[in-house]
Formats: C-alpha cells, sequence, structure tokens
C-alpha cells in the first residue's frame, strides 16, 4: 500500500479518453471485466483523478454528460422523443454532477473548524449510524449504509456535524468500500490533529444484491483504527458502543 502523502493518480496504464480507441481495451476480456469488479483491488488511498479532471466547470460537465446519456439511451433503443424519458439526460447529468458524485471534486469538501476541548472531555467520542449514501466504481449502482466514527481528542474538537460531513464528502465519489473507510479515516487525522481514530463502514453493495450472484442479504464490512484504537481494549470499547462487539454466530 501506498503512504498516505498526497499523490496525483495519472491514469498510466494507457486508457484513452478520447471515446474512440478501444486498444488497449481489447486487451480486457469481458470475463476480467466482471473480476475486477469483484476483487476491489484498488489500494490507493487517492480515488485515481486525472490531473485535468477540474478543468471543465460544472455546467459544461452537465451539457458533456447529458449529451453521451442520451447516447446510450439511443443506443439500448429508447424513444427519447417520449414526454417520460426526454428529461432523463440532463436529469442523470445533473445528478452526477450536484450530487452523485460532488464528493469528487475538492472544493466541495466541507472545511473544517477546530474548537478547543474546553470541558478537558479527553475519552472517546463516537458518532455512529450516520447514513453512507456511496457508489459503486465498478458497476456504477449505489452503496448504501451505515458508517461509525470515533475519536479521542488531542485538545481539540470539531463540531459534531462535521463527522457526517466528511463521511458524505468521500462518499459522494465512485468508489470502493475499503478505499472510502481510508479516506474518512485520513480527513479525520487531518480534521482533529490526531492519530487517534476509527471508523467502521457497514454497507450493502446494490451490485452485489441486484445483479450478479444476486444476494440480498449481506453487507461488507470496512474498519480502519489508528492511534490509540490499536490498542484491544479501547478498540472493544469502541465496537461495545456501537454495538458490535458480541460475536454473531
Ligand atoms: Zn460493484
Amino acid at each position: 500500500m501506498k503512504p498516505n502523502g498526497i499523490s496525483l493518480n495519472t491514469h498510466s496504464n494507457g486508457h484513452a479518453h478520447n471515446g474512440h480507441s478501444h486498444n488497449h481495451d481489447d486487451l480486457l476480456t469481458d470475463e476480467l471485466i466482471d473480476e475486477q469488479g469483484d476483487t476491489h483491488g484498488s489500494a490507493n488511498l487517492e480515488t485515481p483523478l486525472r490531473a485535468d479532471a477540474f478543468d471543465l466547470d460544472d455546467s459544461l460537465k452537465i451539457d458533456l454528460i447529458e449529451e453521451h446519456f442520451r447516447e446510450i439511451m439511443t443506443i439500448l433503443g429508447l424513444d427519447l422523443s417520449d414526454d417520460s424519458l426526454k428529461g432523463t439526460p440532463r436529469r442523470v447529468a445533473k445528478m452526477y454532477v450536484n450530487e452523485t458524485f460532488k464528493g469528487l471534486n475538492p472544493a466541495n469538501k466541507p472545511s473544517t473548524t477546530l474548537f478547543d476541548n474546553k470541558y478537558q472531555y479527553n475519552q472517546m467520542l463516537v458518532e455512529r449510524d450516520i447514513t453512507v449514501q456511496s457508489y459503486c466504481e465498478h458497476h456504477f449502482v449505489p452503496i448504501i449504509g451505515k458508517a461509525h466514527v470515533a475519536y479521542i481528542s488531542s485538545g481539540k474538537v470539531i463540531g459534531l456535524s462535521k463527522l457526517n460531513r466528511i463521511v458524505q464528502h468521500f462518499a459522494k465519489r465512485p468508489q470502493v468500500q475499503e478505499r472510502l473507510t481510508m479516506q474518512i479515516a485520513d480527513e479525520l487525522k487531518k480534521a482533529l490533529q490526531t492519530e487517534d481514530v476509527a471508523v467502521i463502514i457497514d454497507a450493502a453493495h446494490l451490485c452485489v444484491s441486484t445483479r450478479g450472484v444476486n444476494d440480498t442479504a449481506s453487507s461488507t464490512l470496512t474498519a480502519a483504527y489508528s492511534g490509540k484504537f490499536e490498542d484491544e481494549a479501547t478498540k472493544q470499547e469502541f465496537l461495545k458502543y456501537v454495538g458490535m462487539n458480541k460475536p454473531t454466530i
């Protein structure tokens, strides 16, 4: 795994982005592509973005996505002159840029103001059951679940709702759950100026429940513990607060 430092992930795998070249993609068989969708092989903390990711402004992005989404629907054989369908390309484009993938843009990252921990509360603070609504980057369908985050103050605190907003920011991207978990933990460490943070995500992947293996009962758990949370007693205390300390079998 790469260190947590900022790394700009430019596409070095030769994928063409002009929409017409398929030279390198030909090397990936359909079977291999399906398998990669299941393996969650991304080991990078940073979301793979190109250096020119924000050269286009949001309104131009919406116009271009609208155009391309109309193309997808047309290829599927849908009649875009139908009243029910004709607004869909623009609706989807606006949803992608303004909502679903809003967290790609660092300009949308919530600002965090640190306050002095004037009550000298030096126990762990747990924010549990934070709604997670993300998007699987392998299938472009939702990941829906909950996050539990905790920290032990280093002398500073942030507003409680900022914890929710940090989770939401990184969720609003194409994601794999492992990376989402690490990105939230990393941001909490920076925002709170402490290594003592913990993050658990328990989420259902619609790519698992509504296609492929069609398993509607399973969920995926990921966790990141650092600093004092690597200590077994502290970790168990956190798990107790979020109701996950008992073995379920
Ligand atoms: Zn998926």
